[in-house]
């Protein structure tokens, strides 16, 4: 039986730190990010803490409107709702600095585009954006 842990005290910790830890799978090798006990690739229960590169790809994107924008992400505008893959594997659906309804055709064209994760400065806590890479 493993034993558990505050799995999110430690992802914050870590992020004051300047680190994003994911998971990766003892068993496969599969990744989880944000960090979830169990591999959804194989099942295992044998996940160990391990520094994501941040470097992946957005593979669609929608654009917030005053409904669907929640009003304590104002701080991180503008932004769009994104599906990121990352260079690790797994995939979340993701606040994506750098595309927005002013550029939303123009980068609709060009996805995927390449997107690299940052930590910021929220209020009272950090947490996890991506941002688009030029290249
Ligand atoms: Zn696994």
């Amino acid at each position: 039986m493993r034993k558990l842990e505050p799995v999110v005290k430690k992802w914050y910790d870590a992020l004051d730190e300047d680190k994003m830890l994911g998971f990766k799978c003892q068993r496969c090798g599969a990744w989880e990010f944000p960090p979830v006990y169990c591999c959804n690739n194989c099942s295992g229960t044998d996940m160990q803490w391990a520094e994501i590169s941040g470097k992946g790809r957005l593979l669609d994107f929608v654009c917030t409107s005053p409904i669907s924008d929640h009003p304590e992400n104002t701080d991180l505008k503008p932004y769009c709702l994104g599906s990121v893959e990352l260079a690790e594997g797994p995939s979340l659906y993701a606040i994506v600095q750098g595309v927005s309804k002013k550029n939303k055709k123009e980068m609709n064209a060009k996805l995927p585009i390449s997107v690299k994760a940052e930590i910021v400065q929220r209020d009272g806590f950090r947490s996890v954006v991506f941002r688009v890479v030029d290249e």
